[in-house]
């Protein structure tokens, strides 16, 4: 039976310049940072992984400062002599040794799967089981805040066939200014011809959102994403039906236990799949089955990583014969610069896979150098 030793483990902070400036309902950045996990096994085959959070602890509580901390004290020590190819093996040494650090383990999660990829010669795809598509739609989250900007870009973006569906992203205003700028903008949109989701961030209350979502359907919004806490399944499933507008789940589904509640709860009409949020790809792909059993899709959500994280995601999306509710998997053009030399394909408002051993990216040295945190 092969084995892959593992021989060292370096995780690197690196600061990324974005295009411009992005707001989530919590926090906004122009650099985006992003956790690098190296690892190389006895045998000198290397895997690289990426832990990204969205600007910060505010989503899950990881933050790249947080992570290179516990992977270089705690987790490193333990990967250190472990079989690289025994992922599921190594996962439960890592949830023994720390709980929660979801992002941390997903990162070292994807360089493990890069360097099976590499020591068995197969896409990450093949590793997943094989495809159901080639590529995924794009979603694209329409962030600056401002109308004229917003426009612009989504113009640009729409001409250049990078994506035809848009995410607003809302939650840092108040509920009325907040719902009335997402309805100026679907409007702006939608005389474009694209189509037109909002994603709330957990901002709102149930009153709030029974509130103001019929406002926001009635001006076109097609996908409501995480109106309510993350935490209030059961409002959820009160929103969800209730309106014209599909729901989509995202903070609501980060475990397989959430997952489950879609069964007993019927929470949403659709779930965001995402390895960092869930502790992998493995994890992902379980909760990815719980939705098909449920008969709900999932959408490849993203946590605006580089082309190392959004090679892995759109390679699981591909793998799944029910992600079928598009991509904003969107990092590689969203980013100023890309940190590998082969970033994954935007074109034909699609978000294309990988065929490369592993994950199918290498990343740039130079650029690493360049972006590395001092
Ligand atoms: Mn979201």
């Amino acid at each position: 039976m092969s084995s892959e030793l593992i021989e060292s483990v370096e995780s690197i902070i690196v600061d990324v310049p974005i295009k411009r400036v992005h707001k989530f309902s919590a926090t906004s950045i122009t650099t985006q940072a992003i956790l690098l996990i190296r690892i190389r096994t006895r045998n000198g085959v290397v895997g690289i992984g990426e832990s990204t959070t969205p600007g910060g602890p505010w989503w899950l509580g990881e933050s790249v400062e947080s992570m290179k901390l516990m992977i270089d004290s705690y987790f490193s020590p333990a990967l250190i002599g472990s079989d690289a190819l025994q992922i599921p093996e190594v996962l439960r040494k890592l949830n023994k040794i720390a709980a929660l650090n979801s992002f941390a383990k997903a990162g070292i999660e994807m360089a493990l799967f890069d360097i099976k990829g590499k020591v068995f010669n197969a896409p990450l795809h093949q590793l997943l089981g094989g495809l159901a598509r080639e590529s995924v739609k794009t979603c694209w989250p329409l962030a600056i805040g401002d109308i004229d900007r917003d426009v612009a870009e989504a113009e640009h973006l729409l001409s250049e066939n990078l994506a035809q569906e848009f995410k607003i992203k809302m939650g840092y205003r108040e509920p009325k200014e907040d719902v009335a700028f997402a309805c100026s903008l679907a409007s702006a949109l939608l005389s474009r011809g694209a189509t037109v989701r909002v994603d709330i961030n957990q901002a709102w209350d149930e009153g709030t959102a029974h509130r103001w979502l019929p406002v926001m359907i009635d001006a076109g919004v097609s996908v409501i994403e995480q109106p309510v806490q993350g935490w209030n399944h059961e409002a959820m499933a009160r929103i969800t039906g209730k309106y014209s507008a599909q729901v989509l789940a995202d903070e609501s589904v980060c475990t397989l236990q959430d997952a489950l509640k879609i069964g007993s709860l019927r929470f949403a009409d659709a779930f965001a799949l995402k390895a960092m949020k869930s502790g992998g790809i493995l994890a992902a792909q379980k909760i990815a089955g719980i939705a098909e059993a449920a008969g709900v899709p999932c959408f490849a959500g993203c946590f605006l990583e580089a082309s190392i994280g959004s090679s892995a995601m759109v390679s699981l999306a591909c793998a799944l014969p029910n992600a079928t509710y598009g991509s904003e998997q969107i990092g590689p053009i969203w980013l100023k610069e890309e940190i590998v030399e082969d970033p994954v394909e935007i074109r034909d408002n699609r978000i294309w896979v990988k065929h490369g051993p592993g994950l199918g990216v290498t990343l740039s040295e130079e650029k690493l150098q360049r972006f590395r945190r001092r």
